[in-house]
């Protein structure tokens, strides 16, 4: 067995896609099991920016094969216009199978999203709106409509359909204010995606389990970071999935001997989307400095909202949590180049919460929202470092920066992403 984990070990965007994209190169198969058309994955292959949401990046290899597995939530049409976009560049999909035990995010489950966000008011999670948290209800309400639904002779399938979109209508015309969505209409869609989508949904888990048993190397692609995660999370301000490694088990089916490498992908800095607590946020010029004006693609800005991303200083204490949460075994320690150039560096080593000093990640999310981050001041440095790919090639302060965070959060860190390219990379 040989599968290597991914694992967003902060509040997503860590740069997961990039990371995911240099090791699916050396794999055989890639599994994405968690998340849907809220993730955004940029990856730069062959010179070339790809905005990937769905389908894992192994695609662009044509080599590997790649399994979107049964935690997935999958919106088609979004899928649809995913797989244009590559074929028009040149990409094929012959290795990519869709689990038929993944779910569909229908067109009801985006009114839904919307008019759930209008009527929390303050209390707005900040979702994507994509449909993700009601595609998931309907999952755990046992009324949800898969993948594999959809190769269905047409009576079949509007028999599945009905009961969740007698369910949302109910919702989207008495409490919502909004207009019902017809059958007509979904079955209309479905027939088009079932065209498209049709050839490639399977069993996703038995390749999966044929390559581990084999010796193949197998990659687990994360979405969204730990502390999105529904149970382990900033609860309500999460996800509905479970982007840590115990959601790697149930969302592509294997056991946690599958996985013998956990890396959990941190950016240098703190970033997150959305409302709820962030201990270490900074404002004002300190944040557009660590965030960028949004003229790089790089910059901190939503790959699939566009959203402008809150951002602060490296939270160790939240990374320490995630490092138990997961397992890991290793950092990919992502966007250090950013970090060039400040006058001392600020990271987060313990909170202050009701006049107590922990240097633990509170259970209550109340807590997390009261504490106050106490901060050590690391030396900075003021050299370019994009693209340095040998440590003892990095200023010792940036040295020095890398190996606080090891002995601190207690795992090496084993990448250094210096720069948005696949070149940018420094492998210890
Ligand atoms: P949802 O997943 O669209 O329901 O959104 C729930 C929360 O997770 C919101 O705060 C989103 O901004 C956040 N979120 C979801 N997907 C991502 C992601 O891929 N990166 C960063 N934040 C995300």
């Amino acid at each position: 067995m040989s599968g290597t984990a991914i694992i967003g070990a902060q509040w997503g965007d860590e740069g997961k896609g990039k990371i995911t994209h240099l090791l699916a190169e050396q794999s055989d198969l890639v599994v994405r099991y968690s998340g849907g058309p809220n993730a955004g994955h940029t990856v730069i292959h062959g010179g070339t920016v790809f905005k990937l949401h769905q389908i894992p990046s192994g695609v662009l290899f044509p080599t590997v094969r790649c399994v979107m597995g049964n935690g997935m939530v999958i919106d088609p049409a979004e899928m649809i216009r995913e797989m244009t976009m590559l074929e028009e560049a040149n990409v094929s999909l012959d290795n990519l199978r869709l689990a038929g035990n993944a779910h569909l995010i229908l067109p009801y489950h985006r009114a839904l999203d919307r008019g759930q966000e209008a009527s929390r008011g303050d209390l707005a999670i900040g979702t994507t709106g994509r449909g993700i948290g009601p595609c998931y209800t309907d999952k755990v309400a046992r009324r949800g409509v898969r993948a594999q639904d959809l190769l269905l002779p047409d009576s079949a399938l509007a028999d599945r359909v009905q009961p969740a979109l007698d369910a949302a209508n109910a919702l989207l015309e008495h409490r919502m204010d909004a207009e019902p969505v017809a059958l007509s209409t979904v079955m209309e869609q479905v027939r088009h995606w079932r065209e498209r989508i049709g050839p490639h949904i399977g069993d996703g888990f038995t390749p999966l389990h044929e390559a581990l048993e084999s010796g193949a190397s197998v990659l687990f692609e994360g979405a969204q970071g730990t502390l999105l995660d529904i149970d382990h999370g900033t609860y309500p301000y999460v996800t509905s999935s479970n982007p840590i490694t115990g959601g790697v088990l149930t969302g592509s089916g294997v056991g946690p001997s599958a996985i013998d490498r956990v890396i959990g992908v941190a950016k240098a800095f703190q970033t997150r989307v959305g409302s709820g607590p962030m201990p270490t946020e900074l404002d004002g010029e300190a944040a557009v400095r660590l965030r960028g004006t949004g003229e790089q693609q790089w910059d901190e800005f939503g790959t699939t909202t566009g959203r402008p991303r809150r951002v602060g200083w490296l939270d160790l204490v939240a990374l320490r949590y995630s490092r138990r949460v997961n397992g890991l075994t290793e950092l990919a320690l992502t966007k250090l180049d950013i970090l060039s150039g400040l006058d001392g560096i600020p990271v987060c080593t313990a909170y202050e919460i009701e006049g107590e000093r922990t240097t633990d990640y509170p259970a209550q999310m109340g807590n997390l929202a009261a504490a106050r981050p106490l901060f050590e001041s690391l030396p900075s440095w003021s050299e370019e470092i994009m693209g340095i790919q040998r440590f003892d090639g990095l200023p010792r302060a940036a040295q020095d920066y890398v190996t606080f965070i090891e002995a601190f959060v207690g795992v090496p860190v084993t990448i250094i992403s210096n720069g948005p390219a696949p070149e940018h990379t420094l492998y210890r």
